[in-house]
């Protein structure tokens, strides 16, 4: 196995209309030119921290304020460097993940899912349009490889798309509709109030979701459906609840599991000399592209008991995340690193979240991990765009040991 470091990128959104007609509003984010560099001036003039520059410095930082500067990044730049090396990382048989951190309305959404048009050439397995975000970005091109591949040598290939919420500690499958249609051959209404999902522990596979429907897709097109599916059930589920959205978190994972089915007659290219007999090798590889909740502290004052619990939940989840992060963080600087495997001597709380429970592997296991943090350049936000940036530079010393996922079989 190899060690690899979480790569953190940063990505700061325009100001939004509303942001640019209020007067005392100012961009307070700077990026210059094209490094991975930023600085962010706090403090009102009012405040004693008035001019004060705070410098961050990252793997990637993407500007997507102002087209008409030549560092501009719009989404086919942001997913080129964020999410496309994770394509050979998943044909390579490795676990990835990436994950958009940051303030409600910052863009993790833009980011990952990106603006849905319905005219899109991609209802037909065309390529997704300019503003089209990280996931279908992702999957096109996942498909684009496989075919390529499939032109190549002889491959079995199955995909498998899951997609699925967590709010309040509870899990919600977002597939489950077509699904539970599909089999329901008893007379249970679909409309029935569905159960939260459990999480259990796999001896080999590790932290799963218990009974959450998983799909086969051999296409773009047909992946798309699904997306389209799990997007319009998160969409009715946060109309229904106020500002839902901006407190779950949601996960869409894709399993690849490819065969070589050349690779059995015993005249493996490989120089190690195993004594298994010459079988067909699966790389199995999973990916998980995560739209967290809003960081935001949520208010817990001068509300009624439901909101109060909300809020708690959040935070349950985010706080163990960094709770989690900083635990990685702290185990790895105690740790030394340098003497062959280095278990992180500090406790990680994985087990107190849903969220870091499911992402136990993403965080300082077996995956290469990518963690966004968006940003907004408006003075009003300046307080949380910091904590992000802060919460980001932690996540930089995050180490991943990351592992080929093989087996033979016949
Ligand atoms: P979040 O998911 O973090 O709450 P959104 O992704 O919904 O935030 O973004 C808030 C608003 O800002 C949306 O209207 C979105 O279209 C817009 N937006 C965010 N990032 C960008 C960007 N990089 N370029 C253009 N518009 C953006
Ligand atoms: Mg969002």
């Amino acid at each position: 196995s190899e060690e690899s470091n979480m790569i953190v990128a940063v990505r700061v959104r325009p100001l939004n209309a509303l942001e640019c007609t209020r007067g005392q509003v100012t961009n307070v984010v700077q990026v210059h030119g094209t490094s991975n560099e930023l600085t962010v001036q706090a403090g009102s003039s009012a405040d004693a921290s008035a001019g004060v520059t705070h410098f961050f410095s990252y793997d990637q930082v993407y500007y997507s304020c102002d087209p008409e500067k030549k560092n501009y990044a719009g989404q086919a730049k942001v997913f080129e460097g964020t999410a496309g090396p994770l394509i050979e990382t998943a044909f390579d048989g490795y676990n990835a993940c990436l994950f958009a951190y940051g303030q409600t309305g910052s863009g993790k959404s833009y980011s990952m899912m990106g603006i849905e048009a319905l005219d899109d050439a991609a209802l037909d397995g065309g390529p997704p349009h300019d503003e089209a975000g990280i996931i279908p970005r992702f999957c096109h091109e996942l498909f684009r490889r496989i075919e390529a591949l499939k032109a190549e040598q002889q491959l079995q290939v199955e995909v498998e798309v899951s997609y699925f919420e967590i709010y309040n500690e509870k899990i919600h499958d977002l597939l489950s509709v077509q699904h539970a249609s599909a089999s329901s051959v008893d007379s249970t209404p679909v409309q029935q109030q569905r159960p939260a999902l459990k999480v259990r522990e796999h001896p080999i596979f590790g932290p799963y979701v218990v009974d959450l429907s998983a799909h086969s897709v051999d296409s773009y097109s047909a992946l798309r459906n699904w997306l389209a599916v799990g997007n319009s059930q998160r969409a009715t589920a946060s109309t229904a609840m106020n500002d839902k959205s901006s407190r779950s978190h949601s996960i869409f994972n894709i399993v690849l599991n490819l065969t070589d089915l050349s690779s059995d007659d015993g005249l493996s290219s490989d120089t190690d000399s195993e004594s298994v007999p010459s079988l067909r090798q699966t790389r199995r590889s999973k990916i998980s592209l995560v739209d967290l909740a809003g960081s935001e502290r949520i208010s817990v004052s001068g509300s009624n008991g439901e909101r109060i619990r909300e809020g708690v939940s959040i935070n349950k989840s985010l706080l163990t995340l960094g709770k989690v992060i900083a635990a990685l963080a702290d185990g790895r600087k105690a740790g030394g690193g340098h003497n062959g495997p280095s278990t992180p001597s500090t406790f990680v709380p994985y087990r107190e979240s849903v969220l870091t429970w499911l992402l136990r592997e993403n965080l300082g296991g077996n995956s290469k991990t990518v963690m966004l943090a968006t940003i907004s350049p408006a003075s009003l936000h300046a307080d949380e765009t910091l904590a992000t940036l802060r919460y980001a530079c932690k996540a930089r010393s995050i180490v991943n040991r990351v592992k080929v996922n093989e087996s033979p079989h016949d």
